[in-house]
């Protein structure tokens, strides 16, 4: 699974692979420009960054 980093507030988010290369799951980052943002792999440690709730699903409710 690709991730996609938004550099600018350390973000995760999930790529959609079926469209455009930096589409995200929840649609985050259509509006940020490309520099600041930058597709990682799997192995990119969660420590130094955080996760998009709505990308993972992690933030334990609304
Ligand atoms: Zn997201």
């Amino acid at each position: 699974m690709v991730r996609v980093l938004n550099s600018h507030t350390d973000t995760i988010h999930k790529s959609r692979t079926d469209e455009h290369y930096h589409r995200t799951e929840c649609g985050a980052l259509s509006h940020v420009d490309h520099h600041e943002v930058e597709a990682v792999g799997d192995e990119f440690g969660d420590d130094a960054v955080s996760l998009c709730g709505r990308c993972f699903d992690t933030s334990g409710g609304y």
